[in-house]
């Protein structure tokens, strides 16, 4: 099976001439290297394509036009002097690779466009960001077994775990139009909810509004229609990840949910990372699949790779900061950190078993991976985990503690990669604060 080997561009000694991506804890080093869609913060510039490194951007578009890009004929495909990512995305994996390699002897110390492109570089702390593709379709999983878990016991305590679980990866259709970059406010939204059995649904504002911290998935290389992706060609679909914060309101959640799945308690926001960080960027920090011993796994979802590195060693970090945090001071309060590995499904298995059916996904496409919660207490993913349903408000501070999401909560998604030998890499941010919700559209409200 193909997959990205160690190469030049993961040695953790090759340091850049931009400074900042050479210091300790920088997220973007010279060995990250990942994509976001930017322009001048405020401005009506047009967004284009650039490239993280330390606490800069590599403007694409600028570096293209550059005489010294001109002179030294620079190999950067004609796809990245674009506004979305999504015709690179569609190249595929020796592109990316190439690109890749150039970037690096571009930025790494002693290359001879050190000092050369100025106009090419802006701070990270002056750019605004759009969504890095256009998402064409939009796919959430389930794929920690520990999320799936603790969710089915809140609802089905003596069978937590649905039969299917361990043998499909489940997965339902979002809704691509929805999802925006890191930063958006999210409305509270309003809906139709049945608190009681007692009484008939009504129509209002959602009061158990939750976060779930997930990792997203774009997809590369599309398929044809009919043809389904195996499993040994499955990674070469995947262009890289971002972080997703699949926002839930699960008071309409649970009202809705059966017998189709979710909808409007999911699908009026799912924020992003504007930063995409490539496949070829986590090549050293792959790590075996969770539980493969002593699992059945069917043939188009299995291969020599599944059991060996198909996963991801990815921390992932969500935390709070509510109003008053913010007022008094106070730093953000973490309510969990996981890691993607403990991933049931694989960013591989996902990609075959959405395709077995003849699916055709497309370039830009976006799979979350559902809530990634691992089996600890301290590692779950949403807030519907941490408190129980919200039976176990959690402590965010001396003052306060929440059951679900209160207006003006910021709610923070990090990640970083981190092994002995490498250069730790970041995911950039992911945030997004709760706002009042909107008027109702009339008078009605209520039942
Ligand atoms: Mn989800």
């Amino acid at each position: 099976m193909e997959m990205p080997l160690l190469n030049e561009t993961h040695d953790p000694n090759s340091m850049s001439w931009v400074e900042t991506a050479n210091e300790q804890g920088s997220p973007f080093p010279l060995q990250n290297l990942p994509y976001a869609v930017f322009r001048s913060s405020g401005t009506d510039e047009t967004f284009r394509i650039g490239v993280g490194i330390g606490d800069k951007i590599l403007d694409l578009t600028a570096l293209g036009r550059s005489e010294s890009a001109r002179t030294s004929r620079l190999n950067i495909p004609d796809s990245l002097y674009a506004s979305t990512l999504n015709n690179f995305m569609a190249e595929g994996e020796a592109i990316w690779s190439s690109t890749r390699s150039t970037l690096f002897e571009l930025l790494r110390q002693g290359s001879s466009y050190d000092g050369k492109v100025p106009d090419c570089l802006i701070e990270q702390s002056k750019a605004e960001y759009a969504l890095p593709a256009t998402i064409m379709d939009y796919t959430d999983f389930y794929a920690s077994i520990d999320h799936a878990t603790n969710i089915g016991k809140l609802f089905r305590p003596d069978n937590p775990l649905m039969p299917n679980y361990e043998w499909v990866p489940i997965a339902y259709h979002g809704r691509s139009s929805s999802i925006v970059v890191s930063g958006e406010p999210i409305v509270r939204p309003r809906g139709q909810i049945r608190p009681s059995i007692d009484a008939p649904p009504h129509v209002s504002v959602s009061e158990k509004l939750d976060y779930e911290m997930e990792v997203g998935l774009f997809v590369g290389m599309g398929n044809q229609r009919n043809v389904p992706v195996s499993i040994d060609e499955a990674e070469q679909h995947l262009f890289g990840v971002c972080l997703l914060n699949d926002w839930s309101a699960r008071d309409i959640q649970a009202w809705e949910y059966q017998p189709l799945g979710p909808f409007l308690g999911k699908n009026f926001a799912t924020t992003i990372s504007p930063w995409i960080v490539t496949m070829e960027a986590l090549a050293p920090f792959r790590t075996p699949m969770k539980e493969a011993e002593g699992r059945t796994i069917l043939p188009y979802l299995n291969s020599d790779r599944e059991e060996a590195n198909c996963g991801i060693d990815m921390y992932l970090d969500v935390s709070i900061h509510s109003v008053k945090m913010k007022g008094d001071g106070l730093p953000p309060k973490r309510l969990g950190l996981s890691n993607f590995k403990y991933s049931y499904w694989t960013p591989a298995q996902m990609v075959a078993h959405h395709t077995v059916n003849g699916c055709n996904l497309r370039a830009g496409d976006l799979f979350g991976s559902g809530t990634m919660s691992g089996p600890g207490a301290d590692q779950t993913g949403a807030l519907i985990e941490v408190t129980q349903g919200g039976k176990l408000p959690v402590q965010i501070s001396n003052t306060e503690s929440r059951s679900f999401l209160e207006d003006g909560d910021t709610v923070f998604l990090s990640a970083w990669c981190e092994r002995d030998g490498y250069r730790t890499i970041g995911f950039g941010e992911c945030n997004g604060t709760i706002i009042s919700a909107a008027e109702p559209v009339d008078s009605k409200e209520g039942g």
